[in-house]
């Protein structure tokens, strides 16, 4: 499968079982820290220098390492994160196991298996006593399922220092790699109306419940899939008894944008929300959440370069463009951004996710070609 000796499929899931053994839930602080140490120690034993930046805000750690070659010149910046959704104990009823050509376990797919293919890589490099043109760093954060807020800092300090940036989210159907995303905006949308009793004082009342049926239907009308815009109202709440006319509703709203005017238009529009009732006030905050990330010319030519890789490894590598936001998104205007770059599989988020034993050896062999051949 490729010329770099040693990538070893038996090997890259013995370390990738270790780490999805230990369960990482974003919220699970004292599991994302333990996680954190196998990486921490997993990049030492490789002879990585690694810097542990503190948890906050009830997340976990961040571990950066970084190859002891290149010093401080624009380098590789891979990109991991290494906490999960799946609550502690999932590993009781989805336990790791193995059938055929597929590996199951929590995490395994997004991303367990693609950071350890990123560390993987690394070690092939130092075990065999090689350098790369460019200095590399590998960093792993604790939060990104739920958006980076302790993070994003970070990643874009890091991303400004790059010249790539490589990241370790799974593949797409096929094995297909990321090169854009769409971003992502989040918003509170609060109504505030007058309550009556419903019965002897209706016409007193101003039903925010009311208003908030109108201004979902108006935000959901925004949903425009040829445009690549896509607005969900995803939850919403209201009132305090049936026999009381309604003073509040909170909606919540999820939108997805393709580019930035598209992106400033859409977030300048829902920020300006006036009521269709004028005796009711309507108040929204949010905002951009992930930039979107597009094709830039040095996207497309490192992503040419990539797949000039893969044919020389023995695979075809395709690219897509996808609606989840990734911290890809945080980097690709900074540095061009290669994402999707770890495991194939499938059933991210789900009681089903795993990954395809066969794709280990090409992508790690994908991965440590890049680190080889970028300068
Ligand atoms: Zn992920």
């Amino acid at each position: 499968m490729t010329d770099a000796p040693g990538i070893d499929a038996a090997e890259i899931l013995d370390g990738i079982r270790l780490w999805v053994e230990q369960e990482s839930h974003t919220a699970d602080v004292d599991g994302v820290n333990v996680m954190m140490s196998l990486a921490e120690e997993a990049y030492s034993l490789a002879g990585a220098k690694v810097e542990r930046i503190r948890g906050r805000d009830g997340y976990g750690d961040h571990i950066v390492a970084r190859s002891p070659w290149g010093g401080d010149a624009p380098g590789i910046l891979v990109l991991s994160h290494l906490d999960t959704v799946h609550p502690k104990g999932t590993l009781v009823t989805q336990p790791f196991k193995v059938e055929g050509d597929i590996a199951y376990g929590p995490g395994i797919y997004d991303m367990k298996g693609g950071a350890y293919l990123g560390f993987y890589a690394f070690r092939q490099l130092t075990r065999t006593g090689r350098e790369t043109p460019l200095p590399i760093t590998h960093l792993f954060v604790s939060d990104e399922e739920v958006g980076s807020p302790t993070s994003r800092h970070l990643i874009e300090s890091l991303g400004r220092q790059a010249k790539y940036v490589l990241v370790t989210e799974p593949a797409r159907e096929g094995g297909k790699i990321v090169t854009a995303r769409k971003g992502s905006a989040r918003f509170v949308v609060t109504v505030t109306g007058q309550p009556a009793h419903s019965g002897a004082r209706h016409s007193d009342g101003r039903s925010a419940i009311k208003e908030m049926a109108r201004q979902i239907l108006a935000l959901e009308e925004l949903t425009d899939y040829e445009r690549g815009v896509t607005v969900n109202v995803g939850l919403v709440s209201g009132g305090t008894g049936v026999n009381v006319v309604p003073a509040s509703c909170v909606a919540e709203v999820d939108v997805r944008l393709p580019t930035p005017p598209i992106a400033e238009e859409m977030i300048d529009h829902i920020q300006a929300l006036t009521p269709f009732d004028p005796d009711v006030t309507i108040e929204v905050s949010g905002g951009l959440n992930r930039p979107p990330y597009e094709k830039l010319p040095g996207i497309a030519s490192l992503f040419d370069h990539a797949r000039e890789l893969a044919a020389g490894i023995g695979f075809e590598l395709q690219d897509l463009k996808t609606g989840g936001g990734s911290d890809g998104n945080f980097t690709a205007a900074l540095a061009p951004t290669l994402d999707g770059l770890g495991v194939d599989g499938k059933g991210g988020h789900t009681h089903y996710e795993q990954l395809y034993i066969s794709s280990l050896e090409p992508r790690a062999a994908l991965m440590l070609r890049l680190f080889e051949t970028l300068e």
